[in-house]
């Protein structure tokens, strides 16, 4: 095997690759819109996160840039940044990509598992578990479970893409309501790992895309049937609407 090809022995190692302060900075920065501590609707100044974070303007700069191109926040003219809003659109995108990617990195994973055993018990530990899923031990868990999948891929640019995929739908992961329906009704893990860990790389990619679709009803529904979604507005399109006035001899 080149050394091109050869994956990192673990998940630890994967995200350890970058230790600069300015990856100190990214990391620390989605943390916090994760959590909420940054929130989408007040703005924020690279000054201020330089004091918080005890770091020099350089690498906070290059984060807020770094984060901007990949859409977590947006700069405002002559007022700071913006955390970006979650919406139900960019909820789907997300959903989309994972559905797309997903089964492939699952199959891969399926295809080297032999190599990597420590990993596999990784994969089962996870799947076999049965802590609060509205903790952020868990949260951080259920990504480093589907993150360890596609480093076993082997494939460098399907993991840059779906872990920052991961990593922007955890957002959607801390609403209240998605948290009581996660702990009513367990996203089941064990297929995904099982099939995995036999080295069935079809019944590995079957079971991420059954994963995907149930995570996706579940944090969906659970988003919809939330009492802040119950005041949003219901517009009509501009366009229905022009037709229908514009229409001779309609229904009224
Ligand atoms: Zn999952």
């Amino acid at each position: 095997m080149t050394a091109a090809e050869n994956p990192p022995t673990a998940i630890e190692d994967a995200d350890n690759s970058g230790g600069s302060l300015r990856n100190v900075a990214i990391a620390e920065i989605r943390r916090r819109i994760t959590t909420g501590e940054l929130p989408s609707e007040v703005s924020f100044s690279a000054a201020t996160l330089c004091e918080e974070l005890g770091l020099s303007r350089a690498p906070v700069r290059e984060a807020l840039i770094v984060l901007e191109q990949l859409g977590w926040i947006t700069s405002q003219p002559r007022s700071g940044y913006l955390v970006a809003p979650m919406t139900l659109n960019e909820l789907r995108d997300l959903f989309t990509l994972r559905s797309l990617l997903e089964p492939r990195a699952a199959s891969l994973a399926a295809r080297h598992i032999d190599d990597h055993p420590t990993e596999g018990r990784a994969l089962s530990d996870f799947a076999d578990q049965n802590d609060d899923p509205s903790t952020p031990e868990w949260l951080n868990r259920h990504y480093r479970f589907h993150r360890r999948i596609v480093v076993l891929g082997l494939n460098r640019e399907l993991d840059r893409v779906l872990s920052e995929t991961l990593l922007k739908l955890e957002r959607y992961f801390t609403i209240d309501t998605v948290h009581r329906a996660l702990a009513a009704e367990p996203l089941d893990h064990r297929p995904l790992s099982n099939a995995i860990n036999r080295g069935d790389h079809m019944a590995a990619a079957d079971a991420a895309a059954l994963h995907v679709s149930q995570a996706q009803l579940l944090v969906t529904e659970a988003i919809l049937s939330s009492d802040s979604m119950r005041s949003v507005p219901i517009s009509r399109s501009s366009k229905a609407h022009t037709r229908r006035s514009n229409a001779k001899g309609g229904d009224r």
